[in-house]
């Protein structure tokens, strides 16, 4: 146990991840339950109410709760315990040794994200610790099951225990970087995410024997001609809200949106970069399949075509716009699948609290929301109970860039000062969202 009483949890938050990540919780197989005991060990300790979760032994969820004084607003501290696989070859250090060099720690889920896991427990047992309450609930839910998602996580709780995990509020992985676009200082908060709707294009043709073109009508070449217009699609740019919440940040004004990805670009290049997916849905074709054989010409072509959709929009709605597009023709256009596309509003006790953090962490610097291509568990809470769900865990001594490429991947490391930047806005979101 690390020393009760130490100032906002500083060591004590970088000693809990260093236990969380020697606990191999690599999904699949999960085996989660071991890092739900750890923390409800750790909570328990403080005082804090704690309750395992499991549709199967080993695969347990851990909710803990400091229950307010009536019905304020409740605040649920989101994350999950399962980590991606570590080739131990690739790594310099071990990936499940959870060392502590020249500042940070090592291991897998240090980003993704044993550090917001170990985060979001200091702070519920420091506040509890000092005889906190809020007005309304504060939660902690470490879930398992986030990396593959095959109904033991978040999905299982909120169906078959929505009373543990219902809240008004919550904050999740997703951002929080830290990013420098032409001399001003924005902290990004995920308050969106796009939707994932890609479609299969089939074509259709006739087929016959290779050394006869002319007899057949080949899938693949009219394919061709369909695949090459895909690649110049665009959509007329619209400025959703998060967009629009970006560039008044940036920018202190919104402007028109022909003019957004210029005026962006001029701040920053990297601005523009950040808003170009999110003016309008994007297609991009990523597989084709046609004949499995040299010598037959393909009765049938099927083009995979990726297609990222904003928030409020539908694969309906898409399936019309690529129609109109593509104009008539021999193919289908079939939906694969629709996930994510959920958003939370901008503005709120929730933003209040990321805005008010950001200006007293780094005078000068502001939280801008932005709307994220990826999707966190957050959507489920988004879904079942109408959550104001943001993904917010400030990092600021490790750079986005260093984040991205480390996530998921090999070297995977965080800064105590960043871990100990997250406990003090959780402590924070908690103590304005449940005053
Ligand atoms: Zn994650």
């Amino acid at each position: 146990m690390s020393v009760p009483g130490a100032v906002a949890g500083t060591s004590e938050v970088a000693d809990l991840l260093q236990r969380l990540i020697r606990l191999d919780t690599t999904n699949p197989p999960g085996n989660e339950t071991a890092a739900a005991e750890l923390l409800r060990d750790y909570l328990e300790a403080a005082g804090v109410e704690c309750a395992l979760y499991a549709r199967v032994p080993e695969r347990a969820n851990l909710v803990a709760r400091i229950r307010g004084r009536g019905d304020g607003p409740s605040l649920a501290l989101l994350s999950h315990t399962d980590v991606v696989l570590a080739d131990p070859h690739e790594w310099e250090r071990d990936p499940f040794g959870g060392e502590l060099v020249d500042g940070e720690i090592w291991g897998r889920g240090a980003l993704d994200m044993k550090g917001e896991v170990a985060a979001s427990a200091v702070t519920l047992a420091t506040l509890a610790r000092e005889g906190w309450r809020g007005s309304g609930d504060l939660i902690f839910v470490a879930s398992a099951d986030e990396e593959v998602g095959v109904g033991f996580g978040l999905q299982w709780l909120v169906e078959e225990h929505p009373g543990a995990v219902r809240a008004d509020f919550s904050v999740n992985e997703g951002a929080g970087d830290r990013v420098e676009l032409g001399g001003k200082v924005l902290y990004l908060c995920s308050t969106a995410e796009k939707m994932s709707s890609p479609f299969c294009l089939r074509v259709h043709g006739r087929s016959g024997h290779a050394s006869m073109p002319s007899i057949a009508d080949n899938a693949l070449v009219k394919a061709a001609t369909l695949v090459a217009r895909l690649g110049d699609f665009t959509m007329p740019p619209q400025l959703i809200p998060e967009v629009e919440g970006f560039l008044a940040a940036l920018l202190g004004e919104v402007p028109p949106a022909g003019g957004a990805l210029a005026a962006a670009r001029g701040a920053a290049p990297l601005a523009a970069e950040l808003i170009e997916p999110l003016l309008g849905m994007t297609v991009s074709p990523t597989k084709a399949h046609a004949s499995d054989k040299r010598n037959v010409i393909p009765a049938l072509c099927e083009i995979t075509v990726d297609v990222r959709l904003l928030p409020g929009e539908t694969p309906a709605g898409a399936e019309a716009v690529l129609r109109a597009y593509l104009g008539p023709g021999d193919y289908e256009l079939v939906n694969l699948e629709a996930q994510g596309g959920t958003r939370s509003a901008v503005g709120g006790p929730l933003w209040d609290a990321v805005q008010s953090f950001v200006g007293e962490e780094e005078p000068g610097a502001v939280a801008a929301p932005i709307c994220v291509a990826g999707f966190t568990d957050s959507h489920w809470l988004r879904e079942a109970f109408g959550t104001v769900a943001y993904g917010f865990f400030p990092a600021r001594a490790l750079d986005s860039e260093t984040a991205a490429r480390l996530i998921h991947s090999a070297n995977e490391r965080v800064p105590v000062s960043d871990l100990e930047l997250g406990t003090r806005f959780l402590r924070h979101a908690a103590q304005t969202v449940c005053a």
